[in-house]
């Protein structure tokens, strides 16, 4: 059986990387989305086991010591971990499965998974970012002023990504997302092809 895609989605908070995959989601429904844990608080209309896995930092630092995750990382003050069983059931079963995660997630997948593909998206502008970080309105002035001086240090790792999407207008951009996932199965060495006899 071929193994399915892991693909790896970065980017910086404000990028519209959600709007991005819950697009891709209504088009490409068979794609597996990972779920991932967090200490930090749930945010209006944010369920647990939805859109992440909502824990406190004792049971964050329980799952690490059993190993649970496939990376983790602290994201301005909280705990971000990728459930490890999930992932690797999706893949041997043939399932593409998509992490949204940060540049350090990123960085320790690529070590132990290098066959991924690694995409990162952009917004526009630093000054769009800036509005929509803002306009998002549930983060405090302090919290956009640190999330943008994050921003410019993510950004700065996208070399290390496969792919950029810029995010301007959300239907194009899916339709590259689309277009790298359809791409990527095209790969010969992720077909198995058994050419010979
Ligand atoms: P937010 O709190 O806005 O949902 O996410 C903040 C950042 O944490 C985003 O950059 C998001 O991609 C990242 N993130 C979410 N889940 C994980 C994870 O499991 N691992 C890592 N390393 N980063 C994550």
């Amino acid at each position: 059986m071929v193994p399915g895609l892991l693909l790896v989605i970065s980017g910086p908070s404000g990028a519209g990387k959600g709007t991005l995959c819950q697009a891709l989601r209504e088009e490409m429904p068979e794609i597996v989305y990972s779920i991932s844990a967090t200490t930090r608080q749930p945010r209006p209309g944010e369920a647990d086991g939805k859109n992440y896995y909502f824990v406190d930092k004792e049971k964050f630092q329980e799952m690490i010591a059993a190993g649970a995750f496939l990376e983790w990382a602290l994201v301005y003050d909280n705990f971000y971990g990728t459930p490890r069983r999930p992932v690797e059931e999706a893949l041997a079963a043939g399932k593409d499965i998509i992490l949204e995660i940060d540049t350090q997630g990123a960085a320790q997948i690529k070590k132990s998974f290098p066959e991924g593909v690694f995409i990162f998206i952009l917004p526009p502008s630093l000054a769009e970012l800036e509005q929509r970080i803002r306009k998002r309105g549930t983060e405090t002035a302090e919290v956009v002023a640190r999330r943008l001086q994050a921003a410019r240090a993510e950004i700065a790792a996208l070399h290390n990504y496969d792919y950029v999407i810029v995010n301007d207008k959300v239907e194009e951009a899916v339709k590259r997302l689309k277009a790298i996932i359809i791409a990527e199965k095209c790969r010969p060495q992720r077909l198995n092809l058994k050419l010979e006899g």
